[in-house]
């Protein structure tokens, strides 16, 4: 699998604000946030984006949207929006599967 600038900041080759960290998965702080609180969750595993995750990914998928929560809690955050772009026609520029997890200002409905 091609690696990204997301492998680099799992083995720390890149700094990065570092909000959670276990064996499967690791959360940071958005580079360039789009809200007071941005931070990007995402599997260890490369799985470049979400329409490529299988069956045997179920468990880390609801392990993502578990810690995306608890980052969220830890952030002091109760409303947040959760946002996957899923390829280039939809905005990921990252091929490495994440969640944005934003928070800390109104969002409005349907997204631009
Ligand atoms: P995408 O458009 O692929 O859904 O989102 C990629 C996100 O990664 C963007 O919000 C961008 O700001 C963030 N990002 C890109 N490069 C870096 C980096 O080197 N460090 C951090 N912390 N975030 C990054």
């Amino acid at each position: 699998m091609a690696e990204t600038i997301f492998s680099k900041i799992i083995s720390r080759e890149i700094p990065a604000t570092i909000l959670y960290e276990d064996e499967q998965a690791l959360a940071f702080a958005d580079i360039n946030p789009q809200a007071p609180t941005h931070f990007l969750v995402i599997p260890k595993k490369v799985i470049p984006k979400l329409s490529d995750a299988t069956e045997e990914d179920q468990t880390l998928l609801g392990h993502l949207l578990l810690v995306a929560n608890k980052v969220a809690a830890e952030q002091g955050l109760t409303d947040f929006r959760l946002n996957v772009n899923n390829g280039a026609g939809a905005s990921q520029t990252v091929f490495h599967l994440h969640i944005h997890v934003l928070g800390g200002r109104p969002f409005s409905w349907p997204p631009g």
